[in-house]
């Protein structure tokens, strides 16, 4: 077992430095929300065992290269402009990551007309990250949450499972923040009756949370179904490549 915090604070000493974050990839396009630009970021404080991402997961240090805030937007919004989409997000890995460079870039795209989707994972939005995030008015937070309880969170990451409540911990400091934002609930793993009682302890969060919560399956891309037999997961319910239904495009 290891300790994302202190995950999170190597793998930010090897993907940052000063503004600059290293990217694997910058920019490409996707059918995700209707259209959406997006540039792949290094490092993640998880180790989530169905995750798509390899080496820039892995081996952060060892892929792609450093980009300035300015860089990354100005490659978001040719990518945008270019197939005439209206958002932008990062993915690849964990956007929280180096809290300068994602506010930097957060506010050239509030100075835009583009709308930002921040995936992440939760685990490193405290109360005071969630309050600086309130001020882009451009921004909608995903909160992706591994599973559907502490004991999910930590089969899926194999991170102590207290570090669930940083989860759900998130997306209330972003409530309170004022923060737009919804929870997305990795469901693959989870039998049905411990989704609802997720849903029990996110009503308690806020009830406006249950009209938004997104479900996420797994999508056995080759490299996914490599991790998933090296880590022993079996998941429920998981759809191939080429068979993603609509709704959760
Ligand atoms: S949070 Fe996302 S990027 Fe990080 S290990 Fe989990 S699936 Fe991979």
């Amino acid at each position: 077992m290891y300790d994302p915090i202190l995950l999170a604070k190597q793998t930010e000493a090897l993907v940052i430095r000063g503004r600059a974050r290293r990217y694997y990839r910058l920019a490409r396009g996707g059918r995700w929300y209707g259209g959406i630009a997006t540039a792949d970021c290094c490092g993640c404080p998880l180790r989530c065992g169905f995750c798509w991402s390899g080496k820039p997961r892995d081996h952060p240090d060892k892929v792609g290269k450093f980009y300035q805030p300015e860089e990354v937007f100005k490659a978001l919004s040719s990518c945008a402009r270019r197939n005439g989409y209206r958002q932008m997000r990062l993915s690849g890995n964990e956007p929280t990551l180096g809290k300068e460079h994602l506010l930097s870039l957060l506010r050239l795209v509030d100075e835009s007309s583009y709308h930002f989707i921040l995936e992440t994972s939760g685990i490193l939005i405290d109360e005071q990250y969630a309050r600086q995030l309130a001020g882009f008015r451009n921004l909608h937070v995903r909160v992706s949450l591994k599973g559907t309880n502490p004991r999910e969170f930590s089969l899926l990451t194999g991170a102590p499972a207290e570090i669930f409540s940083r989860q759900l911990g998130a997306l209330r400091n972003l409530i309170e923040a004022g923060v737009s934002s919804h929870p997305a609930v990795m469901l693959s793993f989870s039998p049905k009756d411990n989704f609802q009682s997720l849903k029990d302890e996110l009503k308690k969060i806020s009830p406006h949370l249950l009209e938004e919560i997104e479900e996420e399956y797994l999508i056995t891309y080759p490299h996914v179904e490599e991790r998933l037999i090296k880590t022993g997961l079996k998941p429920l319910i998981a759809y191939g490549p080429d068979g993603i239904p609509r709704e959760l495009i």
